[in-house]
């Protein structure tokens, strides 16, 4: 049979190409292409993987503007089935509980689905609030951080690895749940030129408004954030003290190394 999958996949300003005003010290945003969250493509590879493994079908969410259909069309591209894009005036200027509140409506309308796959965290907020709050409106357990899922088509469940510090845990969950994977666990694929001429030729591509879905309009958008930004877009000034010692010897550099550190305070005696 399969599982169905979702992944919530965000369109960012790709801000390795973001630069800074010198006079204003503020960031220059006009131009800036968009790309998806990089972590969110290894979110699409983890669930391309249990495809691959198991069937069934996987389908990519996004809250934003009509510009992240390019988004869609790159995971469709790399083997995604279908794609949803939640976009309406009324969800912007959502922050992450109104974001979530709309994905977790988009989920509610899906109604078919076994798991919902999350990236670790986005390039451009990097709250990693996400993924626990659709768990939580949509009332299903919740894990972070994981390498590794498999699934126990007789229990109906998922063994889940993830990563601490300095170990690794597993976790038996009964389905549906949300999983968000750590960064990095995967290489994403390449896409397929035959994948993306589907999303462009078979509509598998749906846009969903406010009126698509079951939704209290006063949860979404700004009206449903209670999420206030005193300031934004400054960039914090590090002092630097340009330290340089030239011993040649590498015991005293190092040790000299060592007692600057914990001057500092940045290592434990
Ligand atoms: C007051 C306020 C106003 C804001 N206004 C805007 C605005 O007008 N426009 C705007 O773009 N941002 C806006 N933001 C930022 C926006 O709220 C967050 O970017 C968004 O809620 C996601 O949070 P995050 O990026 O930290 O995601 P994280 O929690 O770090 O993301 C974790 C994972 O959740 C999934 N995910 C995250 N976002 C989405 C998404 N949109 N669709 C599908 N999956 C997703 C991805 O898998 C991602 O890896 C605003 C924030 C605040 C506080």
């Amino acid at each position: 049979m399969g599982l169905d999958i979702i992944v919530g996949i965000k369109w960012v300003p790709n801000t390795t190409s973001v630069n800074i005003d010198p006079k204003t010290g503020t960031l220059i945003r006009e131009g800036i292409p968009s790309v998806v969250n990089p972590h969110d493509l290894t979110a699409v590879e983890m669930a391309l993987r249990l495809k691959d493994k198991y069937g069934g079908t996987v389908t990519a969410i996004s809250m934003a503007p009509p510009s992240a259909i390019s988004g869609l069309e790159h995971v469709i591209g790399m083997g995604v089935d279908r794609g949803i894009l939640a976009s309406d005036r009324a969800f912007a200027g959502a922050d992450t509980l109104a974001t979530s509140y709309v994905l977790a409506k988009v989920i509610e309308k899906i109604e078919k689905y076994d798991l919902v796959i999350m990236g670790h965290e986005t390039i451009d907020s990097s709250t990693a609030h996400i993924g626990a709050q659709v768990a939580s409106w949509l009332k299903l357990p919740y894990i972070y951080y994981a390498t590794d899922i498999e699934y126990e088509e007789n229990k109906e469940s998922i063994k889940v690895k993830r990563i601490l510090e300095n170990a690794y845990e597993i976790y038996r969950i009964k389905l549906p749940a949300v999983v968000s994977i750590a960064m990095h666990t995967f290489e994403p694929r390449r896409i397929k030129v035959s994948n993306k001429l589907k999303a462009k030729l078979e509509n598998v591509i749906e846009i969903w408004t406010s009126k698509d879905l079951n939704l209290d309009i006063n949860c979404a958008g700004l009206r449903g954030s209670p999420t206030v930004v005193s300031a934004i877009d400054f960039v914090p000034k590090v002092p630097r003290k340009n330290l340089i010692f030239q011993e040649k010897d590498p015991k005293k550099a190092a040790k000299w190394l060592i007692e600057k550190l914990l001057e500092e305070g940045l290592i434990d005696p």
